[in-house]
C-alpha cells in the first residue's frame, strides 16, 4: 500500500507547491512576490505571498511596481499549505465531526479498516472516509492534522451516513473515544484551527457545522465532544 496515497502527502516537487499556491491568490497582484522569492522560500512561508511589505523589501522590478499601482492585494481566504489539496476545491458547504471511538489510530489504522467495507452498492471503500484525522498522541502526534486522500483528490467522503452529506460534507475525525474522556487539549486546538479555516474558506456557517449525531442516530463523536468548544 502506498502511504502517500493514504495520507494525501503529496511527492510532488516543491515548485508544484507554487502552482497550489497560485490557486489560492486572486490577482497577479498577490501572487508576484512570491514567484520572486523562489521555490525554497515560497515553499518554507505560506504566508508570505499576500504581504505587502515583502513586495516592497523584495525587488523594485517593473513587475511588482505594476502590481503596487494596482491598488491593495486582495486577501481571499485561504488554507494553509498543508492543508491545500491538490485537486480544485469543491464547493464544500459542512462539516461533520467525528471521533473514532477507539483509543488509538491513525490515518493508516482507519484506512486499513475502512477499505474492508463495502457500500450500499457491495463496491468496496476506496478508502479512509474522511477527509481530515487528527490525532491524540495514540498512533499520530497529538494534535498532528493530516489530510486524507480524499481531501487531497476532493472525493466525496463516506462517513456520514447520509448521501447528502457525504457529497458535501468535510468528513474530520478525531482519534479517540469521547464518550470516555474528552479531546486533548492539542486536538482541541488543532480541530478550532482547522474548522476556523475551512469555515471561512468555504463560508459554512456555524448551524452547518456538525456532530456527527446531527446527521444520522449515533452516538458520534461522543457524549465529551463538544462543537462550540472549536468555535471562537
Ligand atoms: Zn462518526
Amino acid at each position: 500500500m502506498n502511504r502517500n496515497f493514504v495520507s494525501g502527502r503529496s511527492t510532488a516537487p516543491v515548485c508544484s507547491h507554487i502552482a497550489a499556491a497560485a490557486a489560492w491568490l486572486a490577482v497577479g497582484a498577490a501572487l508576484l512576490p512570491a514567484a520572486l522569492t523562489g521555490c525554497g522560500q515560497a515553499n518554507g512561508d505560506g504566508g508570505r505571498s499576500g504581504s505587502r511589505s515583502d513586495a516592497a523589501s523584495d525587488a523594485a522590478s517593473e513587475d511588482v511596481e505594476l502590481a503596487a499601482a494596482q491598488g491593495p492585494a486582495r486577501k481571499p481566504a485561504r488554507l494553509r499549505q498543508a492543508w491545500t489539496p491538490t485537486a480544485s476545491l469543491k464547493p464544500w458547504r459542512t462539516i461533520v465531526l467525528h471521533h473514532t471511538a477507539t483509543e488509538t489510530g491513525s490515518v493508516e489504522s482507519i484506512h486499513a479498516e475502512h477499505v474492508q467495507r463495502r457500500d450500499a452498492e457491495g463496491k468496496p471503500w476506496l478508502g479512509i472516509g474522511y477527509h481530515f484525522v487528527i490525532g491524540n498522541g495514540h498512533g499520530m502526534v497529538d494534535g498532528e492534522v493530516q489530510p486524507t486522500f480524499r481531501w487531497n483528490d476532493q472525493l466525496t467522503g463516506a462517513h456520514a451516513g447520509s448521501r447528502d452529506h457525504n457529497e458535501t460534507g468535510i468528513g474530520i475525525c478525531l482519534v479517540g473515544n469521547f464518550d470516555d474522556a474528552p479531546p486533548t487539549d492539542a486536538q482541541q486546538a488543532a480541530a478550532a484551527a482547522l474548522v476556523a479555516e475551512l469555515q471561512s474558506r468555504f463560508k459554512i456557517p456555524r448551524d452547518r457545522i456538525l456532530r456527527h449525531g446531527e446527521v444520522r442516530p449515533t452516538a458520534c463523536p461522543g457524549r465529551l465532544f463538544e462543537v462550540d468548544s472549536l468555535l471562537p
